[in-house]
């Protein structure tokens, strides 16, 4: 039997407390509002995005499939 890994882990710290947006905290969207991704990207394509809460590793959705 071969065990199937659905979990995201992040290519930054290897942790697998990936979030999106709607499932950070406030306090953690206040952190989120800080990486430098926050000038690339408006709050509206953040909000797709995912978030390593360990390291706030910004997963920017390229490549990945998103299911709304
Ligand atoms: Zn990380």
């Amino acid at each position: 039997m071969k065990e199937i890994k659905l979990r995201i882990e992040c290519p930054k710290c290897g942790g697998s407390r990936i979030k999106p947006w709607n499932d950070l905290s406030g306090e953690q969207r206040m952190l989120a509002e800080k990486l430098p991704a926050s000038a690339e990207f408006t709050p509206a394509e953040r909000k797709k995005h995912r978030f390593c809460t360990r390291c706030w590793f910004e997963f920017t959705g390229k490549g990945e499939s998103d299911v709304a």
